[in-house]
């Protein structure tokens, strides 16, 4: 059975509770949360979150595996500013109790960006901080995200990638999550040659370190590293592309994430919904 859901959130009185009833209501059969906000590192404590109760009804439902995504603001890449190096690092430390905690095995991170000091400099960074943050007895796994390339972002491509696999001490807690918007954006092409991409991406890194894929429709055309994510079919990727993605029988195992944007309701314009139960069945057909 394909792994198919969404990004859900995570909030209010229910928090983990709702973050798996959302994903139940878009009949999905995995899902991703960030632990709170994306935009800030405010967290709850563990124990407010109702994760048993969400574990059991993950049960009641065969939901075995699901993935956490952490805030985008935080960037291990920085370079200039101290600070900021420092408060990635150790908000990543409590992201992965809080990955733990929730029962997942995957904590997805965008790489960083270099803001202005440099490819290099980045990755050096990048690697420092994950060298203070893995040990081989992390019990979880971070997965980089491939990168639109916008502003400095780094993972714009699978060189990048492996030179941060390559100079990571315990690399064997590393994977990647595959944004197939993002692959676009950089210049990779998934609508004509998604086959072409991973046997690249297998020569690289290996195509056992896919451990998730966030399956985006791009606004942008190829190689114009902007990251604007298009509801499936709407964009310059399309659906054949995105569908062929979703079954490929290499990737079977792998769950598979939508990120598209909410769209204006049918009953009332002004309001936005998630596409996600409508585009959950189309692909999955
Ligand atoms: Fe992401
Ligand atoms: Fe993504
Ligand atoms: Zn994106």
């Amino acid at each position: 059975m394909i792994l198919l859901g969404s990004h859900v959130g995570m909030s209010g009185k229910e928090q983990f509770l709702g973050s798996v009833k959302e994903a139940l209501s878009y009949d999905a059969n995995t899902f991703m949360l960030y632990t709170g906000a994306p935009q800030n590192t405010r967290r709850k404590k563990l124990s407010e979150l109702r994760i048993p109760e969400g574990q059991a009804l993950m049960k009641e439902h065969g939901i075995s595996q699901f993935v956490v995504h952490a805030p985008y603001i935080i960037n291990l890449g920085n370079a200039a500013n101290p600070d900021t190096f420092k408060l990635a690092v150790e908000f990543l430390q409590t992201e992965i109790e809080r990955t733990i905690g929730m029962g997942s095995q995957t904590l997805i991170l965008h790489p960083g960006s270099h803001v202005g000091e440099g490819v290099e400099k980045g990755i050096s960074k990048i690697v420092e901080g994950l060298n203070e943050i893995l040990t081989s007895d992390t019990p979880v796994n971070i997965a980089l995200e491939t990168m639109a390339g916008k502003g400095s972002e780094i993972g714009r491509n699978f060189d990048e990638l492996a030179e941060i696999y390559d100079r990571t001490i315990c690399s064997d807690k590393l994977r990647v999550c595959f944004d197939t918007c993002h692959l676009n954006d950089a210049g990779y092409d998934v609508k004509n040659d998604f086959d072409g991409i991973l046997t690249e991406f297998d020569k690289k890194l290996g195509i056992s370190q896919i451990a998730a894929i966030h399956i985006n429709d791009s606004k942008n055309e190829r190689g114009m590293a902007k990251d604007r994510h298009a509801n499936i079919g709407d964009g310059f990727i399309g659906f054949d592309a995105l569908h062929y993605i979703v079954h490929h029988p290499a990737l079977t195992s792998v769950p598979k994430i939508l990120e598209t944007p909410y769209i204006p309701s049918t009953d009332d314009p002004d309001k936005k919904v998630a596409p996600y139960k409508e585009e959950i069945a189309r692909l999955r057909q």
